[in-house]
């Protein structure tokens, strides 16, 4: 049998790439498993990223990540971790294609992924011209013609999130589940556009740039920018709650918030399925966070 791995790593996002740099450079021997699709594949663009004024895709960033970590031996490896258990000297992991990982630390960064619409033309403007969090780019619509497509009261707190932002503001409500009178009170009153209508295209152009929207009652509206806000978001902390680890009520894993460790000995979790503001910035810092205790725990045992 191989021998196992000091750290494993599942997710090769922002987190769990950060954590993968400072184990490699304690010279552990780590291993990074990832499914190649999560929230920084999506987004093509950062743009508040100390060292990045410019912006950087998520995609270059984690392609950055990985090399400076193999720089120090640590080793990469595409599949999705099906299943994870605890054993007497630390965990094994089973992925999609049959293949085993042993390892005597675990780190969960497997992020979370949005509720989005299946549009075709989505994916080239996420984070370019269309985005998610107010927090990292509400900056980017200031005073902008600016539209939020979403579900009931996800989009509409969105859009009434926005109006700090921007004046000219729309809010589409794509599912058409209802809102309580009193949040259709507070968006007129904040003279955001109201339309309880499907979505029918996504009007974009080449590079990423969103142009409006058509509607399904045949109406155009026109706009520089958008939001997406579907709630119910997909918090992947499958493995946490395999090995026993109570989430939260929206699935995210609780951990110390000194050590980013979970209450199972042996796991920490860090970025985007824990509990936090989800940012890439958020999400480095907790995996260097969380890789400083892991080097702790192993220097204690050895
Ligand atoms: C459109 C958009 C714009 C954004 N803009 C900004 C911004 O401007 N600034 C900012 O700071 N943040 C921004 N964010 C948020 C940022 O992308 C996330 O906070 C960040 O990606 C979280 O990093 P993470 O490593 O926790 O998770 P992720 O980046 O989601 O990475 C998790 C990885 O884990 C892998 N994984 C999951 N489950 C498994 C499994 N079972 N087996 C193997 N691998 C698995 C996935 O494949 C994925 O690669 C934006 C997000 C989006 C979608």
């Amino acid at each position: 049998m191989d021998k196992p791995f000091d750290c494993l790593i599942v997710g090769a996002g922002p987190a769990g790439c950060q954590a993968a740099i400072l184990l490699g450079r304690y010279d552990h021997r780590t291993l990074v498993i990832d499914a190649g699709y999560g929230r920084s594949t999506l987004c093509r663009s950062y743009n508040n990223i100390l060292g990045w004024p410019d912006g950087i895709s998520g995609e270059q960033l984690r392609l950055l990540g990985k090399f400076h970590a193999m720089q120090y031996g640590v080793q990469f490896v595409e599949d999705q971790v099906q299943t994870a258990e605890a054993k007497e000297e630390g965990f094994l992991l089973k992925g999609s294609k049959g293949d085993v990982y042993r390892g005597k630390l675990l780190l969960l960064a497997t992020g979370l992924i949005d509720r989005l619409p299946d549009w075709p033309e989505l994916t080239a403007c996420l984070g370019r011209s269309i985005y998610v969090c107010p927090d990292c780019d509400g900056y980017e619509v200031a005073d902008r013609k600016t539209i939020v497509i979403g579900s009931g009261e996800a989009g509409a707190h969105m859009a009434l999130s926005l109006r700090l932002r921007t004046d000219q503001l729309a809010y589409v409500n794509h599912e058409q589940k209802p809102l309580s009178p009193e949040i259709v009170q507070q968006l007129a009153a904040k003279e955001i556009g109201y339309k309880e209508v499907e979505v029918s295209q996504l009007l974009t152009e080449r590079g990423g740039y969103f142009q409006g929207v058509r509607l399904k009652n045949g109406e155009t509206l026109l706009a520089d920018k958008a939001f997406v806000a579907f709630g119910g978001n997909h918090v992947r902390s499958e493995l946490a709650e395999q090995l026993g680890i109570e989430c939260e009520p929206h699935h995210h894993i609780p951990t110390d918030p000194r050590t980013k460790q979970t209450r199972h000995p042996g796991v920490w979790a860090v970025g985007d399925v824990g509990v936090h503001s989800q940012l890439a910035t958020i999400a480095m810092g907790e995996g260097a966070q969380a890789a400083i205790w892991m080097n702790k725990a192993l220097l204690s045992d050895t």
